[in-house]
């Protein structure tokens, strides 16, 4: 198992016992449990509680239904043409950079030892090269997914991570507190968090698409985590393409009709992504937020210290939230102070 070749133990998704590892999969002591492992790939769903089954994934080799499908598109002729010119439009960059999963993970490594990292919801992407340690978990076979998992119940033993990532995840999910709870768990004494969560966008993967955050919803799903930066992920220029053809769409559910708006859309979004950095104060309005924060050992920051930041948070944001600036620090000697930044960074969230 890929999993245990980069130094992972897998524990039960159930109750955190080790899992002993035979012909028939993984088994845990605890609860009885057993765990298929499909190609290599160990399906750690806690079945008493998860909206997937482990079934879904051992009887047909794979469960689609939450994938991002990219690599499972079978069409051929014009219509691949189509679709590769459609991901190509629809993927067009916002003008407002946010760091990605790579740079997040660079930051952290630069930090001390090469980390510990597990991406929840890797999808399609692969993080990190052959030296680092990345363990990358999802509901749906994918090329670079090494444990299937459900965020509710992360199958690993407290204080196993360093760094947890998790990109256009906690939208998908029936419980973002019980996922969140569930990072803290897994993630060591000083380690890192880096999430991407979605605030106006329309519904995407359909039953699978269970909430938004405002920013500072977001910020206190992390109340635990000590900010260390945070900002708007997509604009209000990317807010604009999604209504924009979301509404063209909502004209007529003839065919007639959705391919041609589908694809007028499409060629509307690279322009609109453009405004993205030039409306630059739409924090309020925006397309999705992210963060990276420490994890707090004691108590969350409280309800009222949070609400009381939100003035001076998020206004300007993210002129007042850089993303360059505290991703870039030189390597610190020793564990960074926890004092609270500067109110000219904007990152009061520790008052
Ligand atoms: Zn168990």
């Amino acid at each position: 198992m890929t999993a245990e070749r980069l130094g992972f133990r897998l524990a039960c998704p159930h109750d955190k016992a080790p899992l002993t590892e035979d012909a028939a999969g993984l088994h845990c002591a605890a609860c009885g449990a057993l765990y298929p492992v499909v190609a290599g790939v160990p399906v750690l769903i806690d079945d008493t509680s998860s909206v997937f089954t482990v079934a879904d994934f051992a009887r047909s080799g794979g469960y689609a239904g939450a994938s991002y499908g990219r690599d499972a598109d079978g069409a051929s002729g014009a219509r691949r043409l189509y679709h590769r010119l459609a991901r190509w439009l629809g993927d067009a960059p916002s003008s407002l950079h946010h760091p990605d999963a790579a740079e997040v993970l660079a930051w952290r490594a630069a930090q001390g030892p090469p980390p510990r990292v597990l991406v929840v919801g890797s999808g399609g992407i692969t993080l990190g090269g052959p030296g680092d340690r990345v363990l990358q978990t999802d509901v749906a076979f994918g090329p670079g997914v090494h444990v299937i998992a459900d965020a509710h119940d992360l199958p690993f033993e407290p204080a196993a991570f360093d760094l947890v990532i998790a990109v256009a995840v906690l939208e998908h999910v029936v419980d973002p507190e019980r996922c969140v709870a569930e990072i803290h768990r897994v993630l060591a004494p000083g380690g890192h968090v880096y999430a991407v969560t979605p605030f106006l966008q329309p519904v995407h993967m359909g039953a699978h698409d269970f909430t938004r955050f405002t920013p500072i919803g977001h910020r206190r799903l992390f109340r635990h985590f000590d900010e260390v930066a945070a900002g708007v992920a997509l604009g209000m220029g990317s807010v604009l393409a999604f209504t924009f053809g979301a509404a063209l769409l909502s004209v007529s559910q003839a065919r007639a009709w959705r391919l041609p708006a589908r694809f007028l859309a499409l060629l509307a979004t690279p322009l609109l992504r453009r405004l993205d950095g030039v409306l630059r104060h739409g924090a309020d309005a925006a397309g999705g937020c992210w963060f990276l924060g420490e994890r707090r050992g004691g108590a969350p920051i409280s309800d009222r210290a949070l609400v009381a930041s939100y003035h001076t948070g998020f206004r300007q944001c993210p002129g007042s939230l850089p993303p360059r600036k505290a991703l870039n620090p030189s390597p610190p000697a020793s564990p960074p102070p926890a004092a609270p930044e500067p109110a000219a960074s904007g990152s009061t969230w520790h008052a």
